[in-house]
């Protein structure tokens, strides 16, 4: 099914997926016995098993699906090394130490990705481009002044300020109020990122099997007997790192993150002078409802990619991809008559507190709970969740000391989603 709206090439897959062919593992069957087994081939997995595998581990990844499959494949790849709560949240919670350090922590999972991405030589059309958060009201715009002029002493960073009358330098819509450029953030091609590194991981000697999907867990003496859809394998460390794909396999973390649906769209291809109208610096965008629209430029500067979420419940994203574009056009207008070329959804892992967790329980590894800035915490996460199951002190970090909370009835499907996302779609009309 397609609309007049879709281009003729239109395909229900993720944007990144026409330049980055799904990985096939060929011939690859799953093993009787390993040192380190990893459930779920996305970032958090991937980054994890490159630790121990390149350690001498015997390390074997694998998914239910294909590798990557998972939203490693199909965010809006949008970098920014930032967690939900803020400063003073996190002060009331845990202490002002406790809060700079989460915080501190974050945005060093940003800096940390650009010099992996670096260091290893990951193609991946990695920008340092920064972020321009559009404010949706002129009181919005008030409030994002006062971030750039109040900041937490400790944690400055360059915050510009650009008014609603200088806004067209940054992009062709009146829709917005003005807004803030974050200076640090970045943006890479999500599915290349996964490929090459699922490339690393391949190349440290780790085994990666393909539609896979683990079933069953069982502790006993020498770690974990699980069973997948290939057969069984016996495992001395065990790893979920399944985020927002988590089901009742390992029930006490699906009691813990709150999938919740993600939907985007990219445009075809538009003349180049065309697209570098609508953002002429190509920086990430998102805007200060509470109900985020993001958006950007493909890496070769000439689709628009927009995500959002227009429904209130789960839908297809085919079903959705009408108002997912009507909301594109209320902000570029002038987009009428360009063609969508593919349209996707993922989920997106929440958490009651709003961080990102890693840990161990019952003796099996997690990390998990990014809040929808994956890119660089579950890498980054999933890379000291590789050092801790080495035993390395570097493995330590702030977010190890949280409790992973759960509320009173929730079992992993989030009932309260429709009355939330109601309720924050009327906080930002008025707000
Ligand atoms: C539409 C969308 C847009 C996003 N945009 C951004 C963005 O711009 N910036 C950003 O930072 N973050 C973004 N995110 C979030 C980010 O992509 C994720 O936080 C990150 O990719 C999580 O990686 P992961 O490895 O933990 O999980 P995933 O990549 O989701 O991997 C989990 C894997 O586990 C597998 N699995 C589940 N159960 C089993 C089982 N029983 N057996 C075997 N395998 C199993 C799944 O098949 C899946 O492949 C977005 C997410 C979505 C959905």
């Amino acid at each position: 099914m397609s609309y007049a709206f879709c281009s003729k090439d239109f395909a229900a897959k993720p944007y990144w997926w026409n330049g980055t062919p799904r990985p096939q593992t060929v011939g690859a069957t799953l093993p009787t016995q390993t040192d380190v087994l990893v459930i779920g081939s996305g970032y958090t997995g991937l980054q994890c098993a490159l630790q121990t595998a390149q350690a001498g581990r015997h390390t074997t990844v694998i998914d239910a699906e294909d590798l990557g499959w998972g939203c490693s494949s199909r965010n809006g790849g949008q970098i920014s090394g930032e967690i939900k709560p803020d400063f003073n949240q996190l002060k009331r919670r845990y202490g002002s130490d406790q809060a700079l350090s989460l915080i501190r922590e974050a945005r060093k999972a940003l800096e940390w990705l650009g010099e992996f991405v670096e260091a290893q030589q990951i193609d991946c059309d990695y920008q340092r481009c920064g972020r321009f958060v559009a404010a949706h009201s002129p009181r919005q715009f008030k409030k994002l002044i006062a971030q750039a002029e109040q900041q937490t002493p400790g944690l400055e960073q360059t915050l510009n300020i650009i008014g609603p009358g200088d806004q067209s330098s940054e992009i062709d819509s009146r829709y917005y109020h003005g807004g803030l450029i974050v200076d640090s953030h970045c943006s890479l091609d999500p599915a290349k990122y996964h490929s090459a590194l699922l490339q690393k991981v391949q190349d440290s000697g780790a085994e990666t099997i393909d539609h896979c999907a683990a079933m069953h867990i069982e502790a006993n003496k020498t770690g974990f007997r699980v069973t997948t859809s290939q057969g069984v394998i016996q495992t001395n460390e065990l790893v979920i790192a399944t985020n927002g794909y988590s089901g009742n396999l390992a029930a006490w973390q699906q009691r813990r993150v709150i999938p919740i649906g993600s939907y985007m769209l990219a445009t075809e291809a538009m003349p180049i002078e065309r697209a570098e109208k609508l953002m002429p610096h190509n920086r990430v965008f998102s805007d200060t409802r509470k109900i985020v629209v993001y958006f950007r430029r493909s890496p070769d500067g000439r689709s628009l990619i927009f995500g959002g979420r227009v429904s209130v419940y789960e839908s297809d994203p085919i079903k959705s991809l009408p108002s997912l574009r009507q909301e594109m056009l209320r902000i570029f207008p002038q987009l009428e008559d360009v063609k969508i070329r593919n349209t996707w959804m993922g989920f997106v892992a929440y958490t009651f507190d709003g961080l990102p967790h890693l840990g161990k329980k019952e003796g099996i590894h997690y990390a998990m709970g990014y809040c929808g800035s994956g890119i660089c915490l579950a890498s980054y996460l999933g890379h000291r969740l590789g050092q801790q199951l080495l035993g390395q002190k570097e493995g330590a970090t702030a977010f190890d000391q949280q409790r992973f909370q759960t509320r009173p009835f929730y079992t992993g499907n989030p009932w309260f989603l429709a009355p939330s996302v109601r309720y924050y779609q009327m906080i930002d009309r008025i707000s």
